[in-house]
């Protein structure tokens, strides 16, 4: 289904956007397609003597704000078209935000839980080595994207360091803390998606006290953006994973339920209220009634794709705000728009994470090291000053948020050219 195909919806949405604003030919021209793409067999040795090869991917996207940024994904969906349109958010999201970095995403295709720790680095290593000629702290800096993690960004690292004998650490984000990671920034997409929620609120005048939100991603921006948003008094009424979601009309406690699903190994039954965990207050229910709940708030954290033409009508909730990239397809979000949902787009809502990798970026390339409340100050202005930005955008041009942001971002690549 070409809806379902987010490479097709990206270009898309581009076209809908330049011609709605005039674009200029020459920057349309090259946001069309990606500047590089990068396609890579990755032969692993498995634990039991096997021989199997993954396929690996890098798509650069646009440099025009500056080196190429974005995630590396392990999934078993990862393929070109996904990836692709990942970079082209990518370069939209950079430009919106407003730091100095361009679009790139990248992933294998594969579900790093059949792998072990071993498989695992020595699938990352081939990557790193496949990757090195096109990566560096100035020319593409990836990240950690689904299923990717601090560890596997120092894998890169290292191996990087061994090909190319250069030790920079800027040549990758999302590193731990010890590995010249920044602070912060595993909180950071989730966090700065609750200043986001919270700036766009006070712009609509709604009134944030108690307002109730379902949240689909118990992973790392999932688990921030609910972590965050309880402690600022949203009632986080429901959450999930990739197995189940649970429903807690009374309001779960993010932390406790994640413990308590890694303690239980499912999330079915943590129905954590307070500081109490049982099985009683809460019930499973699907991934698609957690959509359709009629909460105040939706929080897609997981994966694209989610909310499309067949569940866009069921929809209750009156905000969505987009952690994952590309949650809604361009059918879903129309309707969403005709039944006065209000959706704060991805490339607004989950901002953060790049905005705290450009600061690691920074740290590393000028020996820095800010403290935590440093980098959360920081992020906090940053994200607020652009929501506003977007909010005003979509005013001044009488369209919906999304538009408003794709506007701001065309015109900062505009100035560029
Ligand atoms: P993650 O791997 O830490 O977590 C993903 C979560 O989604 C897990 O809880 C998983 O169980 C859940 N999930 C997977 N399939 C699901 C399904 N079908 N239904 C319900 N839940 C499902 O990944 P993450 O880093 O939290 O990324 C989540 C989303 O946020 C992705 O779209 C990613 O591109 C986007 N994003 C991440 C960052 C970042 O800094 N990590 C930055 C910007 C955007």
């Amino acid at each position: 289904m070409p809806q379902n195909n987010p490479w097709l919806r990206a270009q898309k949405q581009l076209r809908k956007i330049a011609e709605k604003i005039n674009l200029d030919d020459d920057l349309l021209s090259r946001l069309i397609e990606p500047d590089r793409i990068v396609t890579t067999a990755l032969p692993v040795k498995l634990d039991d003597g096997q021989i199997k090869v993954f396929t690996g991917y890098r798509v650069q996207h646009n440099n025009l704000m500056g080196p190429y940024k974005g995630g590396l994904r392990y999934h078993p969906n990862v393929d070109m078209a996904e990836v692709k349109a990942l970079a082209f958010w990518m370069t939209m999201k950079c430009a919106v935000v407003d730091v100095p970095f361009g679009g790139g995403k990248g992933g294998i295709t594969v579900d790093p839980r059949m792998l072990s720790q071993n498989e695992l680095e020595v699938l990352t290593r081939v990557f790193a080595q496949r990757l090195t000629p096109v990566i560096g702290p100035e020319l593409d800096v990836p990240a950690p994207d689904v299923n990717t993690t601090p560890q596997i960004m120092t894998w890169i690292m290292d191996e990087y360091a061994k090909v190319t004998g250069n030790t920079s650490k800027a040549v990758i984000t999302g590193k731990p803390i010890e590995d010249g990671g920044s602070q912060g920034r595993t909180e950071a997409t989730g966090l700065g998606g609750v200043y986001v929620l919270i700036k766009m609120l006070k712009n609509l005048n709604i009134d944030p006290s108690g307002l109730t939100v379902a949240v689909q991603g118990i992973g790392n921006v999932g688990y921030h953006a609910a972590y965050y948003l309880e402690k600022e008094g949203f009632k986080i009424v429901a959450i999930s994973d990739s197995k189940e979601a649970i429903h807690v009309p009374s309001g779960l406690n993010p932390e406790k339920t994640l413990k308590c699903k890694k303690d239980r190994g499912m999330l079915s039954n943590c129905y954590c209220v307070g500081e109490i965990c049982d099985i009683k207050g809460g019930t499973i229910i699907s991934n698609e009634e957690l959509l359709e709940l009629p909460v105040d708030i939706l929080v897609p954290a997981a994966l694209e794709n989610v909310i499309i033409s067949e569940n866009a009508g069921k929809i209750k909730a009156k905000i969505i705000l987009e952690l994952a990239n590309g949650p809604v397809t361009e059918d879903a979000d129309e309707m969403l728009n005709k039944k006065g949902i209000t959706v704060i787009p991805d490339i607004l809502a989950n901002a953060g994470g790049v905005c705290t990798s450009y600061y690691e970026w920074y740290q590393n390339m000028h020996n820095e090291s800010w403290q935590k409340d440093e980098v959360f100050d920081k992020l906090k202005q940053q994200m607020e000053r652009v929501t506003d930005e977007v909010f005003n955008s979509s005013k001044e041009n009488n369209v919906t948020l999304r538009d408003g942001a794709y506007i701001l971002a065309l015109k900062r690549l505009q100035q560029k050219i």
